[in-house]
């Protein structure tokens, strides 16, 4: 095996730098949104879980290699136990290497943690909201508890943090609500996101049901609205328009439709350490075992490395009626 240099920036073979990691602390949830997981979900036994010390190492080593922006998901990254040590730790990488330090968020736990993940240098996080509906949310969510989500988005926009809303688009589900979820997401300042349902991993039902095409809520939206494109790009599958009448950003992210696969600057580690190249496809690399293996972390970059130089070229989703889920893995898995 050849040496891996521990500082060599991330480049695979279509000359794409690997900037962007989303890493899975844990692919628990208090929540189980009916697009992303079934009621019945089993979750991983915790023995199989990066500990929060291997997590903090492996994103350590991915910083070395060029990464400038780490997000941290899940599950729900803030059910994870003494997860705020893990964000202190990694947060002295901020201006270190590292542009930004971020998370994605159903909104339960922020009550309790905005406070703590301002003082750790986080200046955005990325909160998950379908609907402003009560009785919807826990439709959707099966156990979120709406008024607490909402308690948890004032105290995150009371301490300074900067919020993007996410929101899945469902087929008769929320897609009346969305000019509303627009108006009330930049009436507060935050910018707002739909996403496309994607097929990973079974669900209660048929996905077919739930998919919406954002090109047809763009129609939509432009009879009510004026969009103005905007040439702002996260390097990743989201597109954004400013809309004229509330001045705030929105958001397309449309992996089933459109092809953002040449511009990919980003890699996924699940909680078990299981490095995904590319989120439409199944090809892996296993982190935990070279980093159990020794203490340094040599054999870890030498993975990092050959798995980076298998990073495909592009994803390969399909969504079909009665079809599996063209990736079995859950998308709480790699956190999206
Ligand atoms: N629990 C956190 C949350 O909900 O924000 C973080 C993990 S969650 C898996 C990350 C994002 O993926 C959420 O915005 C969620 O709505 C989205 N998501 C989950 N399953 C999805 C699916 N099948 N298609 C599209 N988006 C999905
Ligand atoms: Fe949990 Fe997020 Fe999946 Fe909803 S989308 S079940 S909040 S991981």
């Amino acid at each position: 095996m050849n040496r891996a240099d521990p500082s060599a920036p991330l480049i695979d073979r279509f000359q794409r730098r690997i900037t962007y990691l989303r890493v899975s602390v844990t692919d628990r949830c208090d929540f189980r949104c009916v697009y992303c997981m079934s009621d019945a979900m089993t979750f991983l036994p915790r023995q199989e879980l990066l500990s929060l010390e291997e997590i903090d190492r492996l994103a350590t080593a991915f910083v070395s290699r060029g990464v400038r922006k780490l997000r941290l998901t899940g599950g729900e990254p803030l059910v994870r136990r003494n997860i705020m040590w893990l964000i202190r730790s990694l947060s002295r990488h901020i201006g270190n290497g590292l542009d930004e330090l971020t998370l994605t968020t159903n909104g339960s736990q922020l009550e309790r943690y905005a406070t703590a993940l301002a003082d750790c240098g986080i200046k955005r996080i990325n909160v998950s909201l379908d609907t402003l509906d009560a009785a919807k949310f826990r439709a959707i969510t099966r156990y979120g508890d709406f008024a607490q989500v909402m308690r948890g988005i004032e105290a995150a926009s009371r301490a300074g943090l900067k919020i993007k809303i996410n929101t899945v688009a469902l087929r008769d589900v929320n897609e009346d609500e969305i000019p509303e979820l627009i108006e009330w997401s930049h009436g507060r300042g935050f910018d707002i996101t739909l996403i496309e349902t994607m097929p990973l991993g079974d669900i209660d039902g048929d996905r077919t049901d739930q998919y919406l095409p954002l090109s047809l809520i763009r129609t939509r939206l432009n009879q009510r609205f004026t969009l103005d494109g905007l040439d702002y790009r996260s390097g990743g599958p989201a597109r954004y328009v400013t809309v004229a009448e509330t001045g705030g950003r929105l958001g397309f992210i449309t992996p089933l439709t459109h092809n953002f696969c040449e511009s990919c600057n980003r890699v996924r580690v699940t909680c078990t350490g299981i490095l995904y190249m590319c989120l439409g496809q199944d090809d892996a690399a296993d982190l935990r075992a070279p980093m159990r293996a020794s203490a340094s972390d040599e054999l870890l970059h030498a993975a990092i490395d050959e798995a980076i130089a298998r990073k495909p070229k592009g994803h390969d989703f399909v969504i079909g009626r009665g079809e599996k889920p063209s990736i079995s893995r859950h998308m709480s898995m790699t956190g999206g």
